[in-house]
């Protein structure tokens, strides 16, 4: 059988990963990225740097790969649906603009007759007035955001006066969880009913980063069984192609509901690098690739940790790790706060 080059947009971790997971199923990887210090040229077999409306450029990555992926959702649908029209491009691009927007995607989920926060679209200032209801509430960037950013926890009117808005975007404004617990479910999707799917995985944030992800979750078996029946609706509804990843949240009253989609491998799924069988980014190129559907096996319980900013800084000196821990560095150029620059993943 002749190679099979996978084209990925993106060189963050998320792209290093699938770079690390193709290669151990023998397929070549090419990765696109708009950042010149991408982490994943370390680790794929060919790197091209170019802005992600750079139609020559984009064209040059296409005309040498089999399939395009992408590692991240903020990808402009544009180039995603003309690269669509030379190679195909899978989870395909239409999954992409949905999610891409927290109103689309928020309307679709409640389509499905499942539970998301309530929100309410806020596009001039006047539109928060009537909305005391929805307060405590995180105002959100309709799109673009990730890992907080973007996003403004409000309590009242006055406070959100004062934070002096930027309208020129859209905004959603979401009524505050009393969080009890988060969870995601990773889910891939091969075909028509078919799928592997990760047991839900308990996760914690710290101001509003992902910072620790264990299995297996300390959740009832409702719960248990409602999130992975959510995941595989989604997914299904989607007639998605790849790995998906769906945040939940827990209420006090132990009310579950959709946080949100993301359309790619996770960061709470990292530890099934290392307590499975065949990880997520494993199945996701399988699935993008066609290539064959191996059943899921647990091989251990796990925990991890994000090192976020100079947190990596101890490790790069002495990484004096016992057995059963796992460093990964993402050789990020430049150290920046907030940013995550590795993990660690226990078995437990
Ligand atoms: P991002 O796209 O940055 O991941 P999220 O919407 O997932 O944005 O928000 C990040 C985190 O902020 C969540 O995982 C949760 O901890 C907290 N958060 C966001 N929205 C709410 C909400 N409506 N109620 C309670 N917590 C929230
Ligand atoms: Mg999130």
């Amino acid at each position: 059988m002749t190679q099979i080059t996978l084209g990925i947009i993106g060189g963050g971790q998320l792209g290093s990963m699938l770079a690390i997971a193709a290669k151990k199923l023998n397929i070549k990887t090419i990765i696109f990225c708009d950042d010149i210090d991408a982490p994943a040229q370390n680790f794929c077999n060919k790197f091209i740097s170019g802005n992600y409306n750079d139609k020559e450029k984009i064209v040059e990555f296409v005309n040498q790969v089999d399939f395009v992926t992408y590692e991240f959702e903020n990808i402009p649908y544009e180039t995603l649906n003309e690269i669509n029209k030379i190679k195909p491009v899978l989870p395909k691009p239409s999954v992409n603009r949905l999610i891409q927007h927290r109103l689309a995607e928020k309307d679709f989920i409640n389509k499905l007759n499942i539970r998301t926060t309530r929100y309410v679209s806020i596009e001039k200032k006047k539109d928060i007035e009537a909305l005391e209801d929805f307060l405590p509430g995180i105002l959100k960037t309709s799109t673009l955001g990730y890992d907080g950013k973007g996003q403004y926890p409000i309590t009242s009117i006055e406070e959100f006066d004062s934070l002096n808005i930027d309208f020129s975007k859209e905004y959603i404004l979401e009524k505050l969880v009393k969080l009890k617990k988060e969870i995601s479910v990773i889910i891939t999707r091969f075909n028509n009913h078919k799928y592997e799917i990760y047991e839900p995985i308990e996760n914690i944030h710290e101001d509003q980063i992902l910072k620790h992800s264990k299995i297996p979750a300390e959740i009832n078996e409702k719960i248990f069984n409602q999130s992975r029946e959510w995941a595989m609706l989604i997914a299904e509804e989607l007639k998605y192609t790849g790995t998906l990843c769906v945040e939940f949240f827990i209420d006090r009253n132990d009310n579950l509901y959709v946080n949100e989609i993301a359309p790619r491998v996770h960061n709470s799924g990292h530890l099934t690098i290392n307590a499975y069988n065949i990880n997520q980014f494993e199945n996701h190129i399988r699935a993008v690739c066609g290539l064959e559907q191996i059943p899921l096996k647990k091989l251990s319980n796990a925990k991890m940790i994000n090192l976020i900013g100079d947190q990596i800084s101890h490790y790069r000196k002495s990484s004096k790790l016992n057995n059963n821990e796992f460093l990964f560095d993402y050789l990020k150029k430049d150290i920046k706060k907030k940013r995550k620059m590795g993990h660690i993943t226990t078995l437990i």
